[in-house]
């Protein structure tokens, strides 16, 4: 039997619904409170374990329905350069024995994926409500919410991403994001797949790009600033216009012909932050970003997180209290999160001093064959 029967998620993300879906399935009930009104975001792919988690959450099949299936003959990680030269073919990855495909998945289709499961499961997802405090007894904690609300939970998952209220209110020294230097730009670009696929490279920054079924191409890009200063969006649309500019490959060529005024472009830092001691606190236990959120470079935060909701479910069910089944979730996470976390900042900073290629692709691929071992 679980050893809680009650808990909360403040947070509806990917680490928040996972989490919730994961306990709800081993007897459960689960809340969520999620501050947006409606799933948000742009694409993320999804590979390596964190597929066969998708898989153990029971919603693999449904997320394959909405995503673009990136097989072993996959192109979406090769690299060209500015003119569209092949490069790499495809950077270094291990063989993820037993894992299930690869899947580039919009983010608001497999958010609502989970907020349907999580709800058929009979999980109460509240929108546009939070939890305003958190009292911790020994025994269970008493939550009361911003409408006023008050709920006691067996234990409480802050899953509230990298700028967590839930981490502040733990951990109040815990240490703050940090910029890595580079910055993200993303946009949805309409209309139908643009070929070849993958990574490209200029002067100015690194982009990448792939369909999916929503006849969209999400383009993805990464250049660097040593300074982080908050763009508007005209200046994120010029930025992402005068990267696409820098580039010849008839494939990009073709991308800026799709991008017109008024087009939503997303453009963020790059932070990362990683608690390396333990991320609970009595009965409050942070998962995801929350506790350890970092660059791109890897595309595996997202993974991570729907690893860690598999994993508190599965500590859950096999101890016989939560401060056992926090510990064994720690055991078992910590060192994974910190291979993706140090390995993705490593990542961005060789980006930075020019490393050589492959230099990057052996850190790289020694991280990837860490993280195919089962979590
Ligand atoms: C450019 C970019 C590309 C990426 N690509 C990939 C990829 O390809 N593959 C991959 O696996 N990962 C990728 N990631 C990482 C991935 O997006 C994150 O690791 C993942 O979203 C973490 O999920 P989360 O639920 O922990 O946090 P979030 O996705 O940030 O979700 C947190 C949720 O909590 C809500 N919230 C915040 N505060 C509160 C509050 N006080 N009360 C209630 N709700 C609150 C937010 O609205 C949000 O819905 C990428 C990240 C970036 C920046």
């Amino acid at each position: 039997m679980a050893c809680a029967s009650t808990v909360l998620s403040v947070g509806g993300g990917i680490a928040g619904l996972s989490a919730a879906i994961a306990l709800a399935r081993i007897g459960v009930h689960c809340d969520v409170v999620e501050l947006a009104n409606a799933p948000l975001g742009a694409s993320l792919g999804i590979s390596g374990r964190a597929a066969e988690a998708l898989d153990e959450l029971g919603i693999y099949d449904q997320v394959y329905e909405s995503a673009t299936p990136w097989g072993r003959d996959t192109k979406v990680a090769s690299l060209h350069d500015s003119t569209g030269k092949l490069l790499v073919a495809m950077p270094e990855r291990p063989d993820w024995p037993g894992s299930k495909t690869a899947l580039g998945v919009y983010r608001p289709a497999l958010l609502s994926v989970m907020a349907d499961t999580a709800k058929s499961l009979g999980v109460d997802v509240r929108r546009g409500v939070t939890a305003q405090s958190l009292q911790d007894s020994g025994d269970a904690v008493e939550v009361t919410f911003t409408d006023g609300e008050t709920r006691r939970y067996d234990f409480v998952v802050g899953a509230d991403g990298i700028g967590s209220r839930t981490r502040a209110q733990l951990f109040p020294d815990a240490p703050q994001p940090i910029y890595a230097g580079q910055m993200s730009i993303r946009w949805m670009a309409p209309g139908p797949a643009v070929q070849p696929e993958g990574w490209y490279a200029s002067s100015v920054g690194r982009m990448g790009f792939y369909y999916l079924p929503q006849d969209l191409v999400y383009v993805a890009a990464v250049i660097s600033e040593a300074e982080w200063v908050r763009k508007t969006d005209e200046e994120a649309f010029a930025l992402l216009s005068g990267l696409l500019a820098s580039f010849t490959a008839p494939a990009i060529v073709e991308l800026r012909e799709r991008l017109k005024p008024g087009a939503e472009v997303i453009c963020r830092p790059f932070e990362w932050v990683f608690l390396p001691e333990t991320w609970f606190k009595g009965r409050t236990l942070l998962i995801g970003d929350a506790a350890h959120a970092t660059t791109a470079h890897m595309g595996m935060g997202g993974g991570m997180a729907l690893e860690d909701a598999v994993v508190l479910a599965q500590c859950v069910a096999a101890k016989s209290s939560v401060p056992e089944a926090f510990q064994a979730f720690m055991d078992r996470r910590l060192p994974r999160a910190r291979t993706v976390v140090e390995t993705s900042v490593a990542l961005s900073q060789m980006e930075q001093s020019n490393a050589p290629p492959e230099e990057n692709r052996k850190l790289m691929g020694a991280a990837f064959a860490t993280i195919a071992q089962p979590y």
